[in-house]
């Protein structure tokens, strides 16, 4: 498997990468994705959201043009973070995104419903559907990273997504307090089954550094999370403390101002992942 190409035309192996290529899905033929990055964990709440938005604006910064995918149909964060409101139109060919201040291209189910506190109380199987229509029924254009905002856990919906999308790496965010080495092992047999490789390891609430002393202090238990991606061979990690500036930013729809040096590393990784071509015949 070491040598494994992904190119199933030219070998006769009968490897899991064979059935997983023959799910997935295509875009929609007015999209041209470079790169499409999974953020995933192992609950709600833990921050996968903002990290997500904080990725994007980090790329869009460097001149990318980039997108989000909010996967998370039951509890949409994304729009809110960014302080859009508008909602996304369609005509017979697909749906077009919305966009942020910055030109982030995005699309949520918020963006689709006619009240965005609507409740969507809906099926697995329905909720799935949803999630893969963001990919084969919007119009993306032109896009050099796509990042896709993730349902939490390891059940069926991220199961189809990371089944149906081709991706170039997933990262994974987690935060002290969870049972953290469990769920990055869980989450990286996940990736391993599926031949899409881990690039980054965040530790969402990871400390709290003091504005008055500068002391920093571990308040949710001591990171483990250098110690992680060295056990599981992961190529980079980030630290990214509790903020109040960053919760303020999200109330306020302002992630675009962010500092975003805490994910330097993880981004990195990112630019230089594998491009998805490959994957799509
Ligand atoms: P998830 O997507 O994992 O459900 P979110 O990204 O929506 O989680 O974060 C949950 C809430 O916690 C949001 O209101 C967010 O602004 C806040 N939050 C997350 N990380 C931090 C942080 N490091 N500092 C301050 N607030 C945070």
């Amino acid at each position: 498997m070491a040598d494994c190409t992904h190119d199933c035309s030219t070998c006769s192996s009968n490897c899991g990468t064979r059935s997983q290529t023959s799910l997935i899905k295509a875009p929609h033929k007015g999209t041209k994705v470079g790169r499409v990055i999974a953020v995933a964990s192992g609950k709600g709440g833990v921050g996968k959201s903002l990290v997500t938005s904080l990725l994007a604006v980090r790329a869009r910064a460097q001149g990318l043009r980039v997108g989000i995918l909010d996967a998370d149909i039951t509890g949409p964060s994304v729009p809110k973070a960014f302080g859009v409101t508008a909602r996304a139109t369609g005509s017979d060919d697909g749906i077009f995104p919305v966009e942020t201040g910055s030109g982030i291209k995005l699309i949520s189910m918020n963006a689709l419903l006619d009240r965005e506190d609507d409740p969507v109380v809906w099926r697995g199987s329905l909720i799935a559907g949803a999630t893969l229509q963001f990919w084969t029924d919007v119009i993306w254009d032109e896009l050099d990273i796509l990042f896709i905002d993730m349902p939490p856990g390891t059940g069926d919906v991220p199961l189809t997504v990371f089944q149906s999308i081709p991706l170039s790496g997933i990262v994974i965010v987690t935060t002290p307090h969870d049972l953290v080495e469990m769920i990055v092992k869980k989450a990286i047999g996940m990736a391993e089954m599926m031949h899409i490789p881990v690039l980054g390891l965040v530790e969402n609430m990871s400390y709290f550094a003091c504005p008055g002393c500068g002391k920093t202090y571990e308040i949710f238990g001591k990171s483990r999370v250098d110690d992680l991606r060295e056990a599981y061979h992961v190529p980079a990690a980030a630290r990214i403390p509790v903020d109040p500036t960053l919760s303020q930013l999200v109330g306020e729809g302002r992630i675009e101002e962010a500092d975003t040096d805490c994910l330097a590393k993880v981004y990195a990784e990112i630019a230089h992942s594998r491009e998805i071509k490959n994957y799509l015949g």
